[in-house]
């Protein structure tokens, strides 16, 4: 059996288009300010995109980019004027910040009605509750991807691999609440294989490639990637058995793979999820998705 692919890129489509008709039935574009504070380059790239895509889906999308050397109490002065201006319906601080700046008071300061990101502690509070909220974007977007496939979440066995924050814990409350059996593996972890062949769903968020290999996943399982591992030639050996991945080694230098050992687990998986093009396109998506849930839940 070769497992059925989820298309991120396809499923993210149909999410933008939500946003598109949520803001028209809205009758206002949302204002969503991304700030980026220093140069760091991917973080360059992830504030312009996000503000480019809001744009593309009719939202009001800005950049606030401040100097390398912003004090603290300068980055908390920004938030308190965004937070005051209503105008704008969400504001994400792109992380990581630089070292004289503290990121909880940062997130701690931003008004939970506008925390696109869902990272305030009220935010998370309510997540866990199980009350509705702006839901952090990666592990929402991964629901949408599981949710796309026609399995069914209630009851099911679910194992993440991961407990950061942004990722692992907010993702075992999602399925939580839709009534998942959920286990939350990480690295203290005794005897990994064995939890991970229980699940009838896993999402592998580690940052380790290839971590989940093939004689760790139940037969028919949905397997969601949220792994970005970016390998070099150095690392050839780690792909040598992808016929794929070995070749854009070869011919760029570097390549970017999963938590998930994706050629040999898709042979017994029911569902798999590319990296790239699996869990990546959909976490701009959901941002949008929450800046519009932002704007109506405020203006309502
Ligand atoms: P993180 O904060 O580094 O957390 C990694 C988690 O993995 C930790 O909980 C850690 O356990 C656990 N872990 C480490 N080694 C392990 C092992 N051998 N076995 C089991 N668990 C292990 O990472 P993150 O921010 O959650 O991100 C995870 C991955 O997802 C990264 O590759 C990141 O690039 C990617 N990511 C992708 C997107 C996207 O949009 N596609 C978004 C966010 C993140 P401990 O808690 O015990 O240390």
């Amino acid at each position: 059996m070769t497992a059925q692919l989820i298309d991120g890129k396809a499923v993210a489509k149909t999410i933008e288009a939500e946003v598109v008709a949520a803001i028209a039935s809205l009758g206002i574009a949302p204002g969503l300010v991304a700030v980026r504070v220093g140069n760091d380059p991917a973080s360059e790239v992830y504030v312009r995109s996000k503000a480019k895509k809001a744009r593309e889906l009719g939202l009001r999308g800005d950049e606030l980019i401040l100097p390398e050397s912003t004090s603290e109490a300068e980055l908390l002065a920004h938030i308190d004027r965004l937070n005051h201006d209503d105008a704008v319906d969400g504001i994400l601080v792109q992380l990581p910040l630089p070292p004289q700046i503290d990121a909880k008071k940062v997130i701690d300061a931003i008004d939970p009605s506008k925390d696109v990101d869902g990272f305030h502690p009220i935010n998370v509070g309510k997540l866990h509750l199980g009350r509705p909220t702006l839901a952090p974007c990666t592990p929402a977007g991964v629901i949408r991807l599981i949710e796309s496939t026609g399995a069914a979440i209630a009851g099911s066995n679910a194992v993440v691999i991961g407990r950061s924050d942004i990722v692992g814990k907010p993702m075992a409350a999602l399925l939580l609440q839709r009534n998942a059996t959920v286990t939350i593996a990480h690295s203290r972890t005794r005897d990994l294989p064995s939890v991970v062949r229980g699940a009838d769903i896993v999402v592998a968020a580690v940052g380790k490639p290839l971590l989940v290999t093939r004689g760790m996943v139940k037969p028919g399982a949905v397997v969601i990637d949220v792994g970005m591992n970016r390998l070099a030639t150095s690392d050839a050996d780690i792909v040598a058995h992808d016929e794929e991945k070995s070749r854009l080694l070869a011919k760029n230098g570097t390549v970017l793979v999963g938590d998930v050992d994706f050629a040999r687990v898709r042979e017994v998986a029911g569902w798999i999820t590319p990296v790239p093009g699996g869990v990546g396109p959909m976490t701009i998506a959901m941002l949008m998705r929450n800046a519009v849930t932002a704007a109506q839940w405020r203006r309502r």
